[in-house]
């Protein structure tokens, strides 16, 4: 049995499940899929504000991503109730261990909230005194070992608890930079390929070293299956962002793996106070979305939801190649963003306009289009967008590169 239908079957397993998202959604396809309709109040107009339709992808600058009216109902139940928030959590993450096959997790504040606090397990335990320590690392184990190709921004996750990075290359070196203050090995899998020490074989070293492992695979879904992967794989430690792929809230993330980690983290997070965490507040409305965005992500038919990318991004390169001087490129990027996306050229003595300015247009035009790239090539995905976006952003890419 393939992950999804084992996830399915957890799902109908469960009958307050089933009674949260109801039964539609199991079966739910994309275009079936709705969003929450437009309240009567236009808040962004109001604001000044232009909405875009996004060619882009799961940028944080851009608002991540758009949820479904389930997770937006969530939210909105969420807001009407009291609870007892550790109760809540407590629950929650019993529930997303059992759909993900995995010891334990926790909502976190997004991915980067997820490697701050499950560092901070790691290094203080149970230890009260020790939590409330923190960014002080005094007596503490500190030093996290990184592979050099995967020590990018994101590490300051890391450092904001008061750990300092160690750098390598080789496995060897890595082994040689284990010593009595070494307390993580991380692996940041969108880098996969920079690195060369690879899944496995950091695993085996952090267990023959006795050290935790942890992986961030913030932007690695698709495929659904990594879910599941990691942990498997023996990772202490997991984290995926909550508003990329998986559509729940943009600031709430997934923190999986090994309980006596996790538990240890949620240490450092709200209610208590005294703690580096306490500005990472994940409250009801975003534990309840982040849930059921999970549950509908599960359910979704991820075969058919590919076949719908693949057409649209089809659409969108063969409109743009109509034109003379312009060529394009579809690819998936194997490790994060794992998603059909376009690359567009062009010879700018043939098409005369600069890649920059093309973009600029995008985004002045009616309505607005957002896509990515540098000085070389325009990059499209269309995971992001409604279906039927993708006509209109076609249309455009060729209008402005046919009137260039
Ligand atoms: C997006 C991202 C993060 C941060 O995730 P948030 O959910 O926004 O906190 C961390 N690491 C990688 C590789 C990412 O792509």
């Amino acid at each position: 049995m393939n992950s999804r239908r084992k996830a399915l079957k957890a799902i109908t397993a469960i009958p307050f499940l089933g009674g949260l998202i109801g039964p539609s959604v199991l079966t739910a396809n994309v275009a079936e899929e709705t969003l929450a309709k437009p309240l009567a109040r236009d808040f962004f107009k109001e604001l000044g504000l232009r909405t875009f339709i996004n060619a882009a992808g799961t940028y944080t600058s851009m608002t991540g991503s758009l949820m479904h009216k389930e997770v937006t109902d969530a939210i909105s139940y969420g807001a009407t109730e009291y609870v007892n928030l550790d109760e809540l959590h407590d629950k929650v993450g019993e529930r997303i261990a059992q759909l993900l096959e995995c010891e334990y997790a926790t909502v976190s504040s997004g991915a980067f909230g997820a490697m701050t606090i499950g560092l901070a397990g790691i290094m203080c335990g149970m230890d009260e005194e020790k939590v409330a320590q923190l960014p002080d690392t005094t007596g503490l184990k500190n030093e996290v070992i990184v592979q050099k190709g995967h020590s990018i921004g994101y590490t300051h996750a890391l450092i904001n608890t008061g750990a300092k990075i160690v750098e390598v290359t080789t496995a060897k070196e890595l082994e040689k930079a284990i010593n009595k203050q070494t307390v993580m090995l991380w692996f940041l899998n969108a880098n996969t390929e920079q690195g060369e020490v690879k899944w496995e074989e950091f695993i085996a070293l952090g267990k023959k070293h006795n050290i935790p492992t942890f992986i961030d695979c913030a932007a690695d879904v698709p495929p659904v299956e990594n879910l599941f992967k990691f942990t498997k794989m023996g990772f202490d430690l997991v984290c995926f962002s909550g508003g990329k792929g998986i559509r729940g809230p943009q600031s709430a993330g997934l923190l999986l793996g090994k309980r006596k980690y996790i538990e240890a983290a949620r240490l450092h997070t709200p209610p208590r106070g005294t703690t580096i965490a306490r500005g990472m507040k994940v409250n009801k409305e975003e534990v309840l979305g982040m849930l059921v965005a999970l549950e509908l992500y599960l359910a979704r038919d991820h075969k058919k939801e590919w076949q719908l990318w693949e057409s649209q991004i089809k659409l969108i390169s063969d409109s743009a190649s109509s034109v003379k001087g312009v060529e394009t490129e579809i690819h998936v990027p194997p490790h994060a963003n794992h998603v059909p996306s376009l690359k567009i050229r062009w010879d700018e003595n043939v098409v005369k306009i600069s890649k920059d300015d093309m973009r600029k247009q995008l985004v002045n035009g009616h309505p607005s289009i957002e896509t990515v790239g540098n000085k070389d090539e325009v990059g499209i995905t269309t995971w992001m967008m409604e279906p039927g976006q993708e006509r209109i952003v076609a249309q455009r890419v060729q209008e402005i590169l046919a009137n260039a």
